[in-house]
């Protein structure tokens, strides 16, 4: 705890560092609290992790470095990662912990930074490509302030990472809160950016994720159209799952790996020990 003190201190005029110290205790004294709970219960969990930009240099992309390192961390410490479309298939062998890997927007430095590194590594990820940005008839920054000045993906690149054996999946097409608009503009904005994905890489799309996805950004229309047209869809509520074994792919939770995570908190995380951290995400203004 002493620690946490002197961290505080020396971070005291970062409001950002702060803020984090604060939720690394409340996470830990959870984990603490929980600890006998979790040891009794034996269930498969699915841990989905949730990135957006690597080494693009922006405020919350993640550094090529730390990246490389977490994969490494994956594919050499023995875990059982599969694809979103093998969890759908269940040829997902089972294990004690499943972990799936993400990526949301479509950013160009998921091609020529990411890929590389997944393909060296022998892992394969899914990508959610939101089709507005990609075809240029929206723009990233009027979408993300702290994503300012990145590029989308080309189609080219995105249909190399589909024949390369990586997952595309559909995250709308200019990328709204859906619960702002009504249920006719959703099912736009849904229906749209599936249709242009799989007319542009030729094959089917089965997955979404909620554009920012957390609460107050869907509602029980998005999850409806959701359900008609896609088999399994990721949200940004931060948690690892019970494994879905009772084919219930909607509304899955997400762990969200920050710049500033060391080795041992990406493991942490990825291994449940950050899970109450979904108590603290707050509901979307709108
Ligand atoms: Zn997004």
């Amino acid at each position: 705890m002493i620690r946490y003190f002197v961290a505080i201190k020396k971070n005291y005029f970062d409001a950002d560092a702060v803020k984090q110290i604060f939720k690394k205790i409340f996470a830990k004294t959870c984990n603490l609290l929980t600890e006998p709970w979790r040891h009794l219960n034996n269930q498969p969990r699915l841990s989905i992790l949730m990135y957006h930009s690597i080494g693009s240099g922006a405020k919350m992309s993640i550094s090529a470095e730390k990246f490389e390192d977490q994969m490494r961390s994956l594919s050499e410490g023995g875990c059982n990662v599969v694809t979103l479309g093998e969890l759908l298939s269940q040829k997902a062998p089972l294990s004690k912990w499943t972990i799936c890997i993400t990526f949301d927007d479509g950013f160009a430095d998921n091609y020529s930074i990411a890929f590389p590194i997944l393909k060296k590594l022998g892992l394969r990820a899914t990508f959610f490509i939101c089709t507005g940005f990609v075809c240029g008839e929206h723009r990233i920054s009027e979408s993300f302030k702290n994503y300012a000045n990145i590029e989308p993906m080309t189609w080219d690149e995105i249909r190399s990472l589909a024949s390369a054996g990586m997952e595309i999946g559909a995250h709308t097409h200019s990328h709204p809160n859906l619960y702002e608009i009504d249920g006719l503009e959703q099912n736009v904005e849904i229906i749209k950016s599936k249709a242009i994905l799989e007319e542009k890489i030729s094959k089917p799309v089965h997955t979404f994720a909620i554009p920012f996805g957390g609460s107050g950004t869907y509602d029980n229309k998005t999850i409806g159209i959701v359900r008609e047209h896609f088999r399994l869809c990721c949200t940004t509520h931060f948690s690892t799952n019970v494994y879905p074994t009772s084919k219930n792919f909607l509304i899955l939770n997400r762990v969200e790996i920050y710049p500033a995570d060391s080795l041992k908190i990406f493991k942490e995380k990825m291994f449940g020990k950050y899970d109450s951290l979904r108590f603290l995400q707050r509901k979307r203004k709108i």
